[in-house]
């Protein structure tokens, strides 16, 4: 990068509020001062550490939570919150899925893992490990300029430019004060080097940060208020949503779909997560102005968030029980389902046929149902069909839906295959419903398939052991072991 051509206003104006807002602070002349200059390029270096640490450590715990040492570390050393926690937060998330993508690699990376795939080429391949460029060229004209970097060992090659923003500032809360001549000097490399590392840094601004203030629907379009936390201000703007998505008092990053038609057009979201509980939206108690802020400690059920712009902290005690539901889920005391509000990521990793849907879809595809269910009752298939079809679409988890749909295509259809899997799925999702294995267990006595026809009375015996029809379905098909499907079929048809 050529840093002279690098435009500091562009990172004001588009970069994530917490960054561009506390950058912005960089080129006030009130804080020309080179001791206060220091800390506040370490407070970016932190706040840009912070962010991601954040973004990643959300992603990981929605789409795998696999990685037990990780957790343990969330779930433990996390609660108290130094910068080399948070550090390691991010170079160990990161690492994770260093992995799996790699294993993942021929099915492509998608939705949020393209962000997690930048980030890891931001992460290991720009500051850690490779080639002589410019930033480790800043980097090591920091290590001669104090012991403190040589008992650390910190090499361009082996520590990121994060490792080295951590010991930045343990070096100015260990060691005496320097002079102001020595802050220039470190001042006139950390500028270039954090301007560096924000050039590089560019793709996150692909991603809104935006905060809920208000969530409506109007004429079934979900009509909300939100603030955009891009630049150095929060920018409140009106959302149409075709889906409610977004929770209100909750802090996203959005990934728009880009415009297709005109203009004028809602923008569709891609896919969408909540940063919370790590980073939260609040009104400060003591400045009265709606700030960000990030969490700073959790210990001992005592909770405290600190904000990089008016330096104020916050203790909201609502916010402790989704930091218990991380723990509990981390213990696997809790499934992901249940965990914290922010289900859309959750829903986005889920494979495509098990997706949950908004509690809006939920209760539209009942209704949808229950119109099904009338048209049935009126001999309607054809509408019977369509409705049940319908509330399918819009809860591929609505089992009674999937059954529904399967009894009408039966009615209809000679061909069996697609509803026996129907009703396969609607077994899947509720096994415990001897109504759905019953009927499929019908079904291949009908259709001849006797051993498949013991194996579903079986199961629905099991879950319902007083199931009268089963049972007497059951001593037919093993009285008739042997002695031929087709003529026992014609026995129970009669
Ligand atoms: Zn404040």
């Amino acid at each position: 990068m050529d840093s002279k051509s690098f435009d500091s206003s562009s990172i004001i104006d588009r970069y994530p509020l917490l960054i561009s807002q506390h950058y912005a602070k960089l080129k006030e002349k009130k804080y020309a001062d080179p001791n206060i200059q220091f800390d506040l390029i370490l407070e970016v270096f932190a706040v840009i550490l912070k962010y991601l640490s954040t973004i990643v450590c959300r992603c990981y715990l929605f789409n795998d939570g696999g990685d037990n040492k990780l957790n343990d570390f969330i779930s433990g050393e996390f609660k108290t919150l130094s910068d080399g926690n948070w550090n390691r937060l991010l170079r160990d998330c990161l690492s994770r899925y260093k992995i799996l993508l790699r294993q993942n690699k021929e099915e492509g990376v998608t939705g949020p893992l393209i962000m997690i795939q930048q980030m890891i080429d931001y992460y290991f391949n720009k500051f850690q490990g490779k080639n002589n460029n410019d930033h480790y060229k800043l980097m090591e004209q920091i290590i001669p300029m104090d012991d403190w970097f040589k008992d650390i060992q910190i090499s361009p090659h082996n520590k990121s430019v994060f490792d080295l923003f951590v010991s930045l500032r343990n070096m100015k809360s260990h060691t005496p004060k320097k002079s102001s001549k020595e802050y220039e000097t470190y001042i006139e490399i950390l500028k270039p080097l954090l301007d560096h590392l924000l050039f590089e840094l560019e793709f996150i601004t692909e991603y809104q940060l935006c905060f809920v203030k208000e969530v409506k629907v109007e004429k079934e379009i979900f009509s909300h208020t939100v603030k955009y936390a891009m630049g150095r201000n929060f920018e409140t703007t009106k959302l149409d949503l075709e889906d409610s998505y977004l929770n209100k008092d909750e802090l996203y990053i959005l990934k728009w779909e880009k415009h297709t038609l005109g203009t004028d057009d809602a923008p569709k979201i891609d896919w969408s997560f909540t940063l919370g509980p790590y980073l939260i939206v609040a009104e400060c108690p003591a400045c009265n102005a709606d700030q960000i802020f990030i969490l700073n400690n959790y210990k001992n059920k005592k909770i405290n968030f600190r904000n990089f712009t008016c330096t104020h902290t916050y203790s909201p005690p609502e916010i402790l029980k989704d930091l218990d539901d991380i723990d509990a889920y981390l213990a696997g005391e809790k499934s992901i389902s249940n965990l914290l509000k922010g289900k859309i990521i959750g829903e986005f990793f889920k494979v495509d046929d098990n997706l949950a849907d908004s509690p809006e879809k939920r209760i539209t595809s009942n209704t949808m149902l229950q119109k099904s269910r009338k048209y049935l009752k009126e001999n309607e298939i054809i509408l019977a069909l369509k409705f049940s079809q319908e509330a399918i679409d819009l809860n591929k988890d609505n089992h009674e839906a999937w059954f529904e749909n399967a009894m009408c295509k039966i009615i209809t259809l000679e061909d069996l295959d697609k509803p026996i899997c129907q009703v396969k799925k609607a077994i899947q999702l509720a096994p415990e419903k001897a109504q759905y294995s019953f009927a499929l267990a019908e079904i291949y006595f009908e259709t001849g398939k006797l051993d498949k026809a013991i194996q579903y009375t079986q199961h629905t015996i099991e879950n319902s052991p007083s199931h009268q029809e089963a049972k007497n379905l059951l001593k037919i098909l093993n009285s008739s072991n042997g002695n031929g499907g087709s003529k026992v079929n014609n026995d129970a048809k009669s």
